[in-house]
Parts: structure tokens; sequence; C-alpha cells
């Protein structure tokens, strides 16, 4: 442990954030650079705990007091070792992630935790700057062959750790370009898209084939992807989203958030210079329904969670004249709820940096129908609000009378989740079987077909990167184990380090 003392002299400071007037102008990320004193500051004050919970909550296993005592002792590229031997994809968990890793931390039981989340950013970043991530090639190839189907945080996971140990991985994605909602749900704001193509160029010269504008299941069929590949991984996300069917759904100005989202990131990359497919939607779909816009449109953004955020982070890009949230669910506690003690995850209120740039917040309220203008378009919502009481036994919402309001809306964006991955086509012709959510069933990530796994949102349901990332890593040390009979790929199930990735 660096400085015994470290977290009694320092205050906790994670990301400095732009000026909200200056980042609203632009599609660059919030977040500014990391400084590296600040970094070894804050990595002073981990306690180096006896039992460190902040392991326990990461979904990833990682090896935190250890990196934090690295960065403290300004031993970066130790640091580096430690993080990647757990985390393929730190540059995206250092910005994107809610740090489950935090709320369990024990320093946050009666101070602000260690800015983990952070600290990993920093030293991935600086890795980059060293030029520490470099490609390592697998020295022996097994002469195995594994298909990787969806190319989001799980897919990208399990393909460099399956080529990491010798099988010949091919990446297959049916969008335009590699990263699931990483590269087309998730705004640039939050998450630059040249750090999944700087990722991307290290694990191609490592050997990983990609394979994109390949819709798997229509391009290649089932049963040809079962014949030339020795085992399958089935990463393709939970893209169903739920939808809202009330009157006037139709309308001109209902869409789902992710056509929103998707476009916008597809027009940041066009001003790169990045050639992008218009007339495709995020997972290389037909999509005609033209561009969505906010400008000078009251925007309704209806569900609470990260997608709405990032509907209204992009509404306010696009200047819109009103943004409004709404969420069906009650207002959560401002504070760590009785329900959720330390070192649970806490259910809690949580202000994201698009709120910080402007919207309104509401909670309980129903949407009871879209309302049109006679021609067509949306012009107002119909909204109540409700109140959740206790029946038999169950929560059920009920209308607070007297509160039924029309709200102007022209452009309603519904975020309120997904369902479960797409199953007809591919899911449906490999004859997977299915969990009561309709998510694949795959106990251990092997599927009842002993060739197919799956891993990610398609197999645990809508979640988050660090998850995706986790069970893409254990899905591939399964397959690993299936073509070998046993594997020395690192897991959070099994020990964690490799000798190798420590120099020893
Ligand atoms: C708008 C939005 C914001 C989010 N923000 C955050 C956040 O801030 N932090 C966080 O941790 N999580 C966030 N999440 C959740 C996170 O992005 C997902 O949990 C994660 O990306 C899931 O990874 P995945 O690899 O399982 O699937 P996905 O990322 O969904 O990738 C699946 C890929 O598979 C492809 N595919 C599907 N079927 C086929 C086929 N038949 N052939 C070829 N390709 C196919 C799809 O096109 C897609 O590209 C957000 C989600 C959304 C929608
Ligand atoms: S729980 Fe917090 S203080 Fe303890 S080892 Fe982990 S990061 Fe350090």
């Amino acid at each position: 442990m660096g400085k015994p003392t470290g977290f009694l002299e320092f205050e906790r400071k994670a990301s400095l954030k732009r000026d909200v007037n200056e980042r609203k102008q632009d599609y660059n990320e919030v977040e500014k650079a990391y400084s590296k004193e600040q970094t070894t500051e804050q990595a002073a004050r981990c306690m180096d705990c006896g039992i460190p919970f902040c392991h326990n909550g990461c979904p990833l296993g990682n090896i935190i007091p250890e990196f934090n005592d690295a960065v403290y002792e300004e031993n970066w590229k130790l640091a580096y070792e430690l993080l990647s031997s757990t985390n393929n994809f730190p540059e995206f968990t250092g910005r994107i992630c809610p740090a489950p890793c935090e709320s369990s931390c024990v320093l946050g039981i009666n101070k602000p935790p260690v800015a983990i989340e952070y600290i990993e950013k920093s030293i991935i970043e600086k890795a980059f700057e060293e030029g520490w991530v470099v490609a390592h090639p697998p020295k022996v190839r097994t002469g195995k062959t594994v298909a990787v189907v969806g190319s989001g945080p799980a897919g990208m996971a399990a393909a460099s750790q399956l080529n990491k140990a010798g099988h010949t991985v091919t990446l297959f994605e049916r969008a335009d370009q590699i990263g699931g909602l990483v590269r087309y749900g998730i705004p640039d704001f939050k998450l630059n898209k040249d750090i999944i193509d700087r990722r991307i160029a290290v694990m191609e010269e490592e050997g990983v084939i990609f394979k994109t504008n390949t819709n798997v299941g229509v391009d290649i069929s089932a049963e040809k992807l079962e014949r030339e590949f020795d085992a399958i991984v089935l990463s393709g996300g939970s893209t169903v989203p739920r939808d809202l069917a009330i009157d006037g759904r139709n309308l001109k100005g209902v869409h789902f958030a992710m056509e929103f989202l998707s476009q916008q990131n597809k027009r940041v990359a066009e001003s790169k210079g990045k050639p992008v497919n218009q007339d495709k939607d995020h997972q290389g779909l037909p999509y005609a329904n033209g561009d969505i816009l906010a400008i000078d449109k009251n925007v309704v953004v209806i569900g609470g969670g990260d997608t709405g955020s990032d509907c209204v982070g992009t509404s306010n890009r696009h200047k819109a004249k009103s943004i409004t949230q709404i969420e069906i669910m009650p207002m959560p506690p401002e504070t760590r709820a009785a329900s959720t003690p330390w070192p649970l995850w806490p259910m809690q209120l949580r202000t994201s940096t698009s709120h910080e740039e402007g919207c309104e917040r509401g909670w309980s309220i129903n949407t009871k129908e879209f309302v049109g203008d006679g021609n067509g378009n949306l012009k107002a919502l119909k909204l109540v609000d409700i109140e959740w009481v206790r029946e038999n036994e169950r929560m059920v919402m009920k209308e607070v009378p007297g509160t039924e309001r029309e709200v102007p809306c022209e452009l309603a964006l519904l975020a309120a989740g997904f369902l479960h991955p797409q199953q007809e086509g591919l899911l449906n012709d490999l004859g997977v079987e299915y969990d009561q959510r309709g998510n694949v069933n795959a106990t251990k990530y092997q599927t009842s077909n002993e060739k197919i796994f799956a891993a990610g949102d398609m197999r645990r349901g809508q979640s988050l990167v660090v998850w995706a990332i986790s069970e893409g890593r254990e899905a591939a040390r399964a397959v690993d184990e299936y073509l070998m009979g046993q594997s020395f790929l690192e897991a959070k199930s099994v020990s964690m380090i490799s000798p190798q990735y420590l120099g020893v």
C-alpha cells in the first residue's frame, strides 16, 4: 500500500468535465483528459483493504488495490499489466461504466469512494500514450475455428480471448462498423469512436478476422455456420426494443431512441470522413424513416435510464426547443436507498452529464396517447400522474385524478429498454433454447447445442458494457475448454493473472 494516510489527506476528485455551454456545441467527449498528478493522488486514497470489496463489486474482478498501489508508486506499466489481465477494454469501462466497484468500495462507507473508474481510464490512456498497448498474436495456432456473431463488447472480448488462445476467430457484424451499442448507441460525447478503432487495429494485428455488413442467418445460413466452424459464440445483443402500443404510435415524430441515437453517431462518423450507410440502421438493417432531428422541437424522452439520458444529451446538441424526460417509476431517493445498503449496487437518483446540460425530469408519469395534428404528425403527448400502490402483494399503478394533461411534443423518443434478442432468423434456425425472458438459454455460456455458446446482452438481457466484456471472457474460456479439453484463459471464475502478463 502506497500511502497509509492518503485517504485522510486527499479529497476524491474524478474526471474533470468541460464547461456545459462549451460541450453542448459539439460531440467531443465531455470528460477532459486525465492528469498524471491527480491520478497518483487519487490512487493514494486506496486503503488496500484486507477484504477489498471493490474487487468483488467489479463484474470483471479487476485487481483494484494492486493497480491503485502501482499508480501511486508511479509504476504505470505494472498498473497497465494488472488492469489488462482482467479487462480487455478498460478504455470503454474507464469512460462509461457506472462503476459498481466504487459503490462497494470500503472507503465509501463514510467518505466518497476511491475514484477507481478515473484511475482505470488514466492507466489505459497512459498505456496507449506510451505505446504499451501492442499486438500480442498467439505464438501457436490450434487449427480450430470459431465464429463470433455480433461485435459489441461481448463479441469483441470473446474474439480477443479466443484469438489469444490460438484459435482462428472470425467476428461477424451485420452493421457497417464494429462495436455494437458502443459504436451506434452510446454517443460520441461519452465515448469517442476513435477509441474503438484504436482497439480494433490492435485486434486485427493480433489476427482476429472482422467481417462487417454480414447478417448471419441471412448472408450466411445457420447450417453453413455450424458446418464451417468448430464453435460459435452468439453475442448479438438484446435488440428488440420495448414499444408503447397506445393510440397515435404511428404518427410522424414517434421513434425508438436507437433510431435517433444511431443516426447521430453516424453523422459524427461522417463528419470525420468515415464512410457510413445512413440507409441502414445501427444493426445494418434497411432504414427508411429519414432524418430524425430535434432542432426547434419540443422533445419528450419516455424512459428514465441511460438510453433516455443519451437522448437528452443529443437533443441538447441538436438545439431542441425543450427537452423533458419522463419515467413511469417513482423518483428514487437522492442518497442510497435503505433497501440497498453498502456494498450493494445502490438504488438512488442518478444525474448524468446530459442531465447537467439541461432538461426537465419527471417521475411517476404514464403516457396515455400520442396526439396528432390531423395531418399525421405528432403534436402533443397525453400524460397522467400515477401512484404505485400495493394490491394483493403486487405493486400496481393508479392514475391520480385530475392530472391528465397534454404537453406539446413534436418528437417523442421511446427509451423504455429492450425485451430480448431477435429470435426469428439465426437463433430459431440454430434451434437454441430461450429462458423465461426470451434470452438465449446458456447456463455456463453453453447452449443445449454443445458447439454453440452465448454471451452478453443476448444471454443475460440488457445490461452494461462491463458485464458484456465479462461475459465475452467467460464464454471464451468455456469455448476453449470445449475445443481443447482445458483452458489457460483468464476469467473471473478462475484465478486471474497469467504469469506471462506479469513478465514472470
Ligand atoms: C443508448 C445506450 C446507452 C448505453 N449506455 C451505457 C453506458 O453508459 N454504460 C454501460 O455500461 N452500458 C450502457 N449501455 C448498455 C451497453 O451498451 C450494452 O449492455 C452492451 O453494449 C451489450 O453488449 P453486447 O456485446 O452484448 O451487445 P451489443 O452491444 O448490442 O452488440 C451486439 C451486436 O450484434 C450484432 N448482431 C446481432 N445479430 C447479428 C447477426 N445475426 N449477424 C451479425 N451481427 C449481428 C448487432 O448489430 C450489434 O452490433 C447502453 C445501451 C444503450 C442502448
Ligand atoms: S475497497 Fe476501496 S479502499 Fe478498499 S482496496 Fe478497494 S478501492 Fe481501495
